[in-house]
């Protein structure tokens, strides 16, 4: 079994990525496990050039491999935003997943283009300089009002396409199956496994 650090301090995004790779020949370790407490900053304009920051600040400080998640909600009526800055949304006026989720409501109030989208980018950096990236959305929109208890972050506002309850409402292997960060990570363990097959 191979260790791989997850480049983030969100137990939110840990619980997630370990339920996804649970069958996986993949031993995830938190950065801070890993000796790593910093917080990178994400200067990069792009989820792929932000989750790349990540992992290779980890691996640069560990000399091991390192997987990144970027990840925000895009909204069409908000011109894609907040997009990247998702987890940083109304900063001086939002102190937590929560106050960023009831400004991001009250944004879209009288708003009736409730189409969104999360992105979930995922990037994997080696001590070699290899790279292995994969991308993947979750479409769907922006409810009027908050509910249910599950997932975390924007999940009791945001309604996947072809359900007719919220992401919070969903379980989370319901979340994982159909999630940005599922289907990203997913096809991340698919290329993944080819790499470390030809590189034994
Ligand atoms: P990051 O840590 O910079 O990638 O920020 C991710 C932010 O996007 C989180 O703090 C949440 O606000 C939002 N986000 C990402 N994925 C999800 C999800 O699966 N559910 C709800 N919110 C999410």
């Amino acid at each position: 079994m191979t260790d791989l650090i997850l480049a983030s301090n969100n137990t939110h995004k840990f619980r997630e990525f370990s339920e996804i790779l649970l069958h996986a020949d993949t031993n995830l370790i938190m950065q801070k496990e890993a000796g790593f407490v910093q917080e990178v900053e994400e200067t990069g304009n792009s989820f792929a050039e932000n989750a790349f920051l990540k992992a290779n600040a980890v691996t640069v400080y560990t000399g091991r491999p390192a997987i990144a998640d970027d990840s925000g909600i895009c909204v069409d009526a908000l011109d894609g935003g907040p997009g990247i800055y998702s987890a940083r949304f109304g900063s001086g006026i939002a102190a937590n997943d929560e106050e960023r989720m009831l400004l991001l409501l009250k944004t879209m109030e009288g708003k009736t283009d409730r189409h969104a989208r999360y992105v979930c980018s995922i990037c994997c950096t080696f001590p070699n300089g290899d790279l292995l990236r994969t991308e993947c959305t979750c479409e769907g929109e922006v409810l009027h009002a908050p509910v249910g208890s599950g997932g975390f972050g924007y999940d009791p506002i945001f309604r996947p396409e072809g359900f007719t309850v919220s992401m919070a409402q969903l379980s989370p292997d319901e979340k994982n199956a159909i999630s940005h960060r599922g289907k990203a990570l997913r096809e991340f363990l698919k290329i993944y496994e080819r790499y470390m097959n030809d590189h034994k």
